[in-house]
């Protein structure tokens, strides 16, 4: 996610505050040898997907490097320069990958980090640094390494050269090795506050009011979750055929509702079932928040009359219980359940207006 180059002083990066002013430190504390206590050698970025993660980790490498060598890249060095156009020599970045070479499409949320490229990485870190004096590797989704790879840098992780700064970014702690995890600083970033996401979106996308509220309210705090959907416009219509959708099968019968079970299963994308699932959760979420008086705390502000038509026609404890279910069915096509079966179960339960008795 491209972040817009920000006024003097900051860091390109919106929230997370309290986790730059610890980076600042870090970079503060380092002594002119470049290396003290403070400043690790490893760093961990922890959080949900899209909340940031990349975004900071790429900033404090920037900082890292310029050559400045003060607490906040200053955009005008050769150095920030280089970084600023994905050249610089001294920054490596490694994302998952495809997991055979015969795979062509390489996607983040299938694809692995592979031994190859822990080679890579291990014969780049003993070089010196050909810019300034550190080196920064980037090393992202960790959650997604294969075994081969998390065993290969756990020497380097251990022992790098004085000039090396390894960051990582994953998910959870607990999908990292606890012997990679124990090597680094952990840095676990939390959601953003609906207003700082709004702010962001404004500020920084140029995102009109109305959008940026309602893209902040259905981001749950994640940032790029957020400019992903402002910059693409099928991302927009995808969540509107899926509340299209949710809309007509709640008033559907049986064989209608099945037959969209099957067309969903048959579907090869598996992030379109996802995609799905997030969208009819944050809807049933709202029309809970609607029976229980917390309007204002709904996400999906642009259908609050269809919300507020369900929270009057549908039991609270069948939306309950609905909300239980996507949460199931998430798991079960997560660890390639029957999907068909699953689907079938989400849709037969999925509650209906007037049906008291639910
Ligand atoms: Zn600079």
């Amino acid at each position: 996610m491209a972040i817009p180059t920000p006024e003097a002083g900051r860091w390109p990066v919106f929230g997370h505050e309290w986790a730059i002013q610890r980076l600042k430190r870090a970079l503060n504390s380092a002594g002119s040898n470049g290396r003290t206590a403070r400043l690790s050698h490893a760093y961990l970025f922890l959080g949900p997907a899209q909340v940031g993660k990349t975004t900071l980790a790429r900033a404090f490498a920037m900082a890292l490097l310029c050559t400045h060598e003060g607490e906040t890249p200053c955009h005008t060095c050769r150095s920030c320069r280089l970084f600023a156009q994905d050249s610089h020599p001294d920054f490596r970045f490694f994302q998952p990958m495809a997991k055979s070479d015969k795979e062509l499409v390489v996607d983040r949320q299938k694809g692995e980090l592979r031994g190859e490229q822990a080679e890579g990485l291990i014969r780049d870190v003993a070089l010196k640094p050909m810019e300034g004096r550190r080196k920064v590797f980037l090393i992202q989704d960790m959650q997604n390494a294969n075994a081969t790879f998390a065993n290969k840098i756990l020497k380097t992780l251990e022992e790098p050269p004085a000039h090396a700064v390894l960051l990582l970014t994953a998910r959870h702690r607990a999908e990292v090795l606890p012997t990679i995890v124990s090597r680094c600083q952990i840095m676990e970033l939390r959601t953003l506050e609906h207003a700082e996401v709004a702010h962001a979106l404004q500020a920084g996308w140029q995102a009109s009011a109305t959008d940026a509220d309602l893209l902040a309210r259905l981001s749950g705090g994640r940032l790029g979750w957020a400019v992903d959907q402002l910059h693409n416009p099928s991302r927009r219509d995808e969540r509107k055929t899926h509340l299209e959708a949710l809309w007509r099968l709640t008033s559907a019968d049986r064989l209608e509702r099945l037959a969209f079970a099957n067309a969903l299963a048959t579907d090869r994308d598996n992030q379109a079932r996802f995609s799905l699932l997030e969208t009819w959760t944050s809807w049933w979420r709202d029309v809970l928040l609607t029976q229980s008086g917390s309007r204002d705390a709904c996400s999906n502000v642009d259908c609050q009359e269809q919300i507020g038509q369900h929270a009057r026609t549908i039991q609270r404890t069948a939306v309950f219980a609905y909300l239980g279910t996507l949460k199931r069915i998430e798991g079960y096509l997560r660890h390639t359940v029957n999907a068909r079966l699953a689907l079938d179960v989400l849709m037969l339960n999925l509650p209906s207006p007037g049906k008291r008795d639910q």
